[in-house]
């Protein structure tokens, strides 16, 4: 573990190394050559590259690091579906990367922040409470790290979602700066629209998402549909009100023409009942929007349960009766703490996992 290592090469952008070659006196075109090995070959090693002379392979050697994350614990679903690692930073830090693979896709959920500084009650990350923002670079390796692996198997990455550790809106633009890296066309060239960044309804953060029309997918976790229910469970909502939020997510649609997921992870007894749906219906009329439901996911710290699949039918068919399109999503993988942060929890209270 380093305490002041070298500047990660995954950091930086097309531009940023081409800046950098120039200093070094090279021509234009090792920049891109370096970037295409890292992005399109997935080479992590200054070695690999042996199209360039070996003084400037020494000095990338010397000059970068090609690794910032370190894979620790691995987990895999019985149904071998799903598979999460844990990734351990340089500074000892842990956080979590997800690879689903099913629907035809290779989906991954990755982390923006080690742990996280919003509280949500029934969220591990949330229990653990905030570590520290990641690099844009640190976001970006997540995706790379998974990419080699399905390379193995000719596969690739097809989706990505920022649903794993962290608020991606609180560290907006590390994240964003990591899409477009990983966005580029002479790079990764991942479209912007296989990208979903989930947030807790962070309203400045939207707005100005909103205003920069980005094909990205947007996601809102709302879990509540009354400011007393959703204040209790994410503290947040007393700073960023439901209605100060959902006028937010109109003028999003508005502005973009992109339709908004709102995200509800249905919680025995407490939100899952018709009265709610109902409740939820009415606060989301007219609104290009659709409803994901999942059920909770337990967690140590919160004394919520899952609710049942009866439950979770009958509270999908009074949106849909209400014209609010809504999808049921099982967490798969759920036998391996699939939850968001609950694996990454355990490695941060340096309890071993595996
Ligand atoms: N911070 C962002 C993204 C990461 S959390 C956000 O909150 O949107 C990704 C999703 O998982 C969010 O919708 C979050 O509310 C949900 N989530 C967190 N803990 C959960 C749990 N224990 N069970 C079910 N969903 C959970
Ligand atoms: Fe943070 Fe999202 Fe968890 Fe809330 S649900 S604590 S915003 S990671």
């Amino acid at each position: 573990m380093s305490t002041n290592p070298l500047p990660l090469i995954y950091d930086l952008s097309l531009e940023d190394l081409t800046q950098t070659l120039q200093t070094w006196g090279e021509p234009a075109y090792r920049a891109l050559q370096i970037w295409q090995g890292l992005y399109i070959q997935l080479w992590n090693t200054p070695e690999q590259f042996t199209n360039l002379p070996l003084p400037l392979r020494d000095r990338l050697a010397t000059s970068f690091r090609f690794s910032g994350l370190t894979p620790g614990a691995v987990l895999q679903s019985s149904d071998g579906e799903t598979i999460k690692t844990l990734l351990t930073l340089h500074d000892g830090r842990a956080i979590e990367a997800v690879l689903m693979r099913y629907d035809e896709r290779n989906t991954l959920c990755i982390s923006s922040q080690a742990g996280c500084a919003m509280g949500c009650v029934f969220c591990a990350t949330g229990q653990m409470g905030f570590k520290r923002h990641l690099t844009s670079g640190e976001i970006v390796e997540q995706v790379l790290y998974y990419a080699r692996k399905l390379k193995q198997t000719d596969e690739r990455v097809t989706n990505i979602v920022l649903m794993g550790m962290g608020e991606p809106f609180h560290n907006y633009e590390a994240t964003i700066a990591a899409i477009d890296r990983l966005n580029h066309p002479q790079g990764a060239n991942l479209g912007e629209r296989r990208f979903t960044i989930s947030t807790v309804g962070l309203i400045p953060f939207i707005q100005r998402f909103a205003s920069e029309k980005r094909q990205i997918n947007l996601a809102i976790s709302l879990h509540a549909a009354t400011d007393e229910e959703r204040s209790n469970l994410l503290p947040v909502n007393k700073r960023y009100p439901i209605s100060e939020l959902l006028i937010a997510c109109r003028d999003y649609v508005e502005q973009t023409g992109r339709r908004i997921t709102f995200e509800w992870a249905l919680i025995n007894g407490v939100n899952d009942t018709p009265e709610t749906a109902h409740q939820l219906a009415n606060l989301l009329k007219g609104l290009l929007c659709h409803v994901n439901v999942i059920p909770l996911n337990p967690t140590q710290k919160f004394a919520g349960q899952a609710t049942t699949r009866t439950r979770a039918e009958a509270f999908k068919t009074i949106l849909e009766k209400s014209g609010i399109p809504c999808t049921i999503r099982i967490r798969r993988g759920i036998d391996i703490q699939a939850g968001c942060g609950q694996l990454a929890t355990d490695a941060n209270q340096s309890n071993p996992v595996l």
